[in-house]
């Protein structure tokens, strides 16, 4: 590559920078022009090689004074530029990105993963992995979701081997590092002027290789298992709440963390009450008697048998509240209310003697006495304009 750019005005900085502000301006500059952030931009690809090797060569004391002293020439193949570096020893632009954000590719520093989003799942290299998150779907009566319960799950997981104490080795000494990846769990290979990182392909990313596999997990070191788990649900819950039981998911690999078990609530539906957040709600007929007349009522709450009184005349339909007699709310604790709409219940299958008595009844009581059927008859004259 001729006519090579000055490393200094590459960085935009002055030939007495401090290694920090250098630091700074490469940081700028390296994430603006990051591959990821340019996918398929040949000039962007090519400036944040150029940032690379120019922080590298500026960055080591060594190399930045023989840069000032040679140029370009101190690091030119064969050393020509006497007392140069020979080889153009440079590191992958990416790698020198990942040093300056600090085990970028490890994922321990975070510094990559949280400019760009993440994405880049690498595997620790001692082989430690985190279990995976589990689902459980779950279905409560609403009487155990308005008083919340206790219950216990069986789930099929992967829990840490017990015969060879999650080594995954019989012995619990036959774990060699891969020789592979030398443990790293990752290997490289050029992609371009990048340099990729890949799964090891014989270790699986673990780092190591078991050289005798114990033969109740095949040199896994977890295996699945029938746990049982209790998980206590709290008074209030509803149809979708999500409760997260932690370290209950899938057992991690070589005392990697477990992961969590989210345990999904279904409610069933009650032959009675429908529900709308806090509040009950139910119908409950009422004699045709006791609607005219007056009286007690007895009607259903989720903690059993109550009464409301209903005054003489009640309409079907009405609705009458009880209050604290919903569902407890899961984060004020406040309770609901249930509201009871009445239906007046006509009755069928007379004998000819109560026949007798309600015709008797209707003669005597005319229009007057039916409020709604007097209002509506209001309404009808003016509709046929009589
Ligand atoms: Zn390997
Ligand atoms: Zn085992």
């Amino acid at each position: 590559m001729a006519n090579k750019r000055d490393y200094y005005d590459i960085l935009g900085v002055s030939k007495d920078v401090t290694a920090s502000e250098l630091k700074k301006a490469y940081r700028k500059l390296a994430i603006k022009f990051h591959p990821d952030k340019n996918p398929g931009d040949q000039e962007a690809e090519e400036k944040f090689k150029e940032l690379g090797e120019a922080y590298e060569a500026l960055s080591d004391d060594d190399k930045r004074a023989a840069y000032d002293r040679y140029g370009h020439a101190a690091f030119e193949n064969g050393g020509g530029g006497g007392g140069g570096f020979g080889g153009g020893g440079f590191h992958d632009a990416s790698d020198i990105f990942s040093q300056v954000f600090g085990g970028a590719f490890g994922g321990g520093g975070g510094g990559f993963e949280d400019l760009f989003g993440g994405g880049r799942r690498r595997r620790n290299p001692s082989g430690r992995q985190p279990g995976s998150d589990l689902r459980y779907d779950l279905e409560i009566s609403l009487e155990e979701a308005a008083t919340g319960i206790q219950k216990e799950l069986e789930i099929e997981k992967l829990e840490a081997c017990s015969t060879c104490n999650s080594t995954g080795s019989k012995s619990g000494s036959g774990k060699n590092t891969c020789p592979t990846c030398g443990g790293q769990g990752a290997v490289t290979r050029q992609a371009g002027i990048f340099i990729q990182q890949t799964e090891c392909p014989d270790c699986h990313g673990s780092g190591q290789i078991i050289s005798d596999p114990c033969p109740d997990c095949h040199g896994e070191g977890r295996k699945t298992e029938t746990s049982r788990i209790k998980i206590n649900i709290p008074a209030g819950v509803d149809d979708g709440t999500r409760l997260r039981s932690t370290g209950n998911g899938d057992a991690g690999m070589r005392g990697g963390q477990p992961g969590d078990l989210y345990v999904f609530l279904h409610i069933k539906k009650h032959e009675i009450f429908d529900r709308d957040g806090d509040d009950l709600f139910c119908e409950v007929p009422m004699p045709f008697a006791t609607a005219a007349l007056g009286g007690e009522l007895e009607v259903p709450t989720l903690e059993g048998k109550s009464s409301i009184k209903i005054p003489a005349g009640t309409q079907g339909g009405t609705t009458f509240r009880l209050r604290n007699r919903g569902i407890k709310d899961l984060r004020t604790g406040g309770k609901g209310d249930l509201h009871v709409e009445v239906q007046v219940e006509v009755p069928s299958k007379l004998n000819s003697e109560q026949k007798e008595k309600l015709t008797d009844f209707s003669e005597s009581i005319g229009v007057k006495n039916n409020p709604m059927q007097e209002s509506f008859f209001e309404k009808a004259k003016k509709f046929f304009g009589a």
